[in-house]
């Protein structure tokens, strides 16, 4: 798209361009197709698929890809979350697809470790499900998971992000108790996503079905799949949105419909990722941060160290994604005028605040900037914004 076009929809909607100075979040729009991923969409939008057809290749396409019995894309991993839970409880059953989320009689209850309760577990109980919290806050045991499984136990539900949190129960010890009661255990690994081989390993270690969100490997932020055990890829299949006004049911996941050219963006940014050279990633990465602290070098009351933020939110050394701007006490300006001037600024620039950083000595206040989906050409005026209102 030409920066012409591209600055004159925003004009069009008076809409102020963002310099995501972040990361990847659903609110800033998930990450920047690659110019592959696009002309693939550009070739789908073109022509014509039957969504059904094309559905089922995508999904075995991927399935194929990481090693699973089968697969199906969604509109992202919280979609994966709702739909999976939805065909835990109404398997290949159409009737039950067009009456949920009316659970009366079915198996509707999903065991969760009270200390894995996360902003996304809220995507299970929408479809009629309750949560059954196991263990305490500060974790729990295999057989709390056998204790708690009862007649109307329909699903586990396991973050795996969560999984190396303190007192948690191992997805594997979880699975070898489901396995032995017949309930599904669903790993929400939507992040999960590099090294990439860790992709395959939650069905490997008993996972019955996986999610994952595209806007964490390059592709649409309304994308992601579902793979796992093929029968419950056809329970799936079974509460999707694909043949709702063609076939014999209203199926629950109709609102969850999707487009083509998306469908194809899924799979073709999940293939670049498994393909890419993700140490030329990082090292791009790097290169970034190094045009940000170069053009702030100098700067009076600004203390620079590039950092790495984690994708659950912390700042450790390596591999380097960003900039930690300390503000000195003696700066004109503190943290908080600074990032809000830099939201107000056109283009907009959105960064990371962390005033709870303050490691070193007289600094007050700190402002992080991210650069996973930041081009150097950004970086620069990023800097260079910054150089200016940070000398008042
Ligand atoms: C972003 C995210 C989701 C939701 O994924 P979408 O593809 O945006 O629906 C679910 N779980 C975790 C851990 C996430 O970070």
């Amino acid at each position: 798209m030409s920066e012409h076009k591209n600055i004159s929809i925003f004009e069009h909607l008076n809409v102020k361009p963002v310099i995501n100075g972040c990361g990847i979040y659903t609110d800033l729009g998930g990450s920047r197709l690659s110019p592959e991923v696009w002309a693939a969409m550009e070739e789908m939008n073109e022509r014509f698929a039957h969504l059904p057809e094309l559905m089922e290749r995508a999904g075995a396409r991927i399935a194929t890809t990481l090693g699973a019995e089968a697969a199906l894309i969604t509109p992202g991993a919280a979609a994966g979350i709702m739909l999976g839970t939805a065909a835990c409880m109404a398997g290949t059953d159409g009737a039950v697809s067009q009456r949920l989320p009316d659970v009366r009689g079915l198996k509707s209850e999903v065991l969760i470790q009270r200390s894995h309760r996360y902003k996304y577990d809220r995507q299970a109980s929408m479809t009629g499900a309750s949560l059954v919290e196991v263990g305490s806050e500060t974790g729990a045991t295999a057989d709390d998971f056998t204790a708690a499984i009862k007649e109307d136990t329909g699903m586990i539900l396991y973050p795996a992000h969560l999984e190396s949190k303190a007192g948690s129960v191992p997805l594997a010890e979880v699975a070898a108790v489901a396995v032995r009661h017949d309930i599904p255990v669903f790993v929400d690994a939507a992040y999960m996503n590099y090294p990439t081989s860790v992709m395959s390993s939650f069905v490997a270690r008993g996972a019955s079905l996986v999610t994952f969100s595209a806007k964490y490997f390059g592709g649409p932020n309304a994308g992601g799949f579902i793979m796992g055990r093929r029968d419950l890829i056809e329970a799936v299949s079974n509460v999707h949105f694909t043949q709702y006004e063609s076939g014999a049911y209203l199926k629950y996941g109709r609102p969850l419909k999707m487009d083509r050219q998306i469908v194809v963006a899924v799979i073709c940014a999940l293939e670049e990722w498994l393909g890419m050279d993700h140490e030329e990633r990082l090292r791009e990465y790097a290169a970034c941060v190094e045009v940000l602290r170069t053009g702030l070098e100098g700067t009076p009351g600004l203390d620079l160290t590039p950092m790495c933020f984690t994708m659950d939110e912390r700042l450790v050394p390596e591999p380097v994604n960003c900039l930690v701007i300390g503000i000195s006490e003696t700066s004109p300006m503190d943290g908080e005028t600074l990032e809000q001037k830099l939201a107000d600024d056109n283009p907009r620039i959105l960064t990371v605040r962390d005033p709870g950083l303050r490691a070193k000595e007289h600094i007050s206040d700190n402002i992080v900037v991210v650069v996973d989906v930041m081009t150097p050409e950004e970086a620069a005026h990023v800097a260079r914004r910054i150089h200016a209102l940070a000398s008042g």
